[in-house]
């Protein structure tokens, strides 16, 4: 970390800098310059708490050269991570993995036909969610432990590894026992205490993107699951809060080739939640496929009309076809061997 002092900065206060960094246990060395002297802080394992220095007298502003996120970044681990899920690989060299189903489990027959969908259309994964985030507390939040009932019946008759969300930590349990992939949600996404807790298991896991998280904040919610020993992450762009209404978020798109460049872990697009328009979703797949996702997660439903969560944005098991379809022509032109 750089602290640069403002140029009326006194030597008192200078000095009085160098002692709160010395009293941090950490090396300070004094870089005098002609307009202002800047101060670097040596000797720290990781990224510095700059709280307390920030607000000392005379200091203009900190500069942090080590990044809050070090073992998911590229710079501790150069080599790209590939995630196995039951046997379904994300990452580098892989075929990129689709990730389908609805939104909610909503019956075990709803469940049942699409699983058939998701597998008939080529899907490798199947989703679908038991505890429900919703906006509102009288919108349907789930069918909780029967719904992981459904989902796990699902995907062993389809053959489908399933991912599914937990939104508290008393729910892993239920939720390791049903599914091979644990989802935190972008509403959980800095619920620390959970990320520390799934960080203690060996489940994969499905990181989505905080609403208004940036590329920071998303690596440092990783590296809260990583540090704990649990390597096996998967991030999830699905969109961010800007002033756009027109859709339901923005597809923060960049975030993909920026995010393979700072990070090993493997990252998957979520078309339905990032536009809130089924009509969208084929096109934002593809576009999210040529910027190098590694997957793409989507709602499907047998159904949308009808769908108890998130209908305007599922496609129907035909249009989920019809899409797999056009995608084997666009994985021959990506280059993507069977
Ligand atoms: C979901 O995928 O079911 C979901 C609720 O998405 P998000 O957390 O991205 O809003
Ligand atoms: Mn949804």
């Amino acid at each position: 970390m750089l602290i640069v002092m403002h140029h009326h900065a006194t030597q008192e206060q200078i000095d009085q800098v160098i002692a709160a960094v010395v009293a941090m246990g950490l090396l300070a060395e004094s870089i005098p310059g002609s307009l202002r002297t800047a101060i670097g802080v040596l000797g720290n394992q990781g990224y510095v708490d700059d709280s307390t220095i920030r607000t000392l007298p005379g200091v203009r502003e900190t500069i942090h050269v080590s990044k809050p996120y070090k073992m998911a970044s590229r710079d501790f681990h150069p080599v790209a991570s590939v995630i196995d899920v039951s046997g379904v690989k994300f990452g580098d060299g892989q075929r990129p993995v689709i990730i389908a189903g609805p939104c909610s489990i909503e019956n075990e027959e709803q469940m049942m036909v699409a699983a058939e969908q998701v597998k008939a259309g080529g899907g490798q994964m199947l989703r679908g969610g038991a505890f429900k985030p919703r906006t509102g507390p009288h919108s349907f939040q789930g069918l909780g432990v029967d719904g992981l009932k459904y989902l796990q019946q699902a995907g062993k008759a389809s053959n489908l590894p399933v991912v599914t969300e937990v939104m508290r930590i008393e729910q892993l349990d239920a939720v390791c026992q049903h599914a091979d992939m644990l989802q935190i949600g972008a509403r959980n996404m800095q619920n620390f205490d959970l990320l520390k807790e799934v960080g203690r298991l060996k489940h994969p896991v499905l990181l989505k993107r905080g609403m208004s998280a940036t590329i920071e904040e998303f690596l440092a919610a990783a590296e809260y699951i990583l540090a704990e020993g649990n390597g096996n992450v998967v991030l999830c762009e699905r969109g961010i809060r800007t002033f756009e209404k027109a859709t339901r978020n923005t597809l923060d798109l960049s975030v993909v080739p920026l995010v393979r460049e700072m990070s090993h872990l493997p990252i998957i697009v979520d078309p339905s939640h990032a536009t809130g328009k089924r009509a969208l979703v084929p096109i934002m797949t593809k576009a999210a496929l040529v910027a190098g996702a590694h997957g793409v997660m989507m709602e499907v439903h047998p159904n949308p009309a009808k769908a108890l969560c998130d209908g305007a944005q599922s496609l129907s098991g035909e249009s989920f076809a019809e899409l797999m379809k056009e995608l084997t022509l666009l994985y021959d032109f990506l280059g993507y061997k069977d």
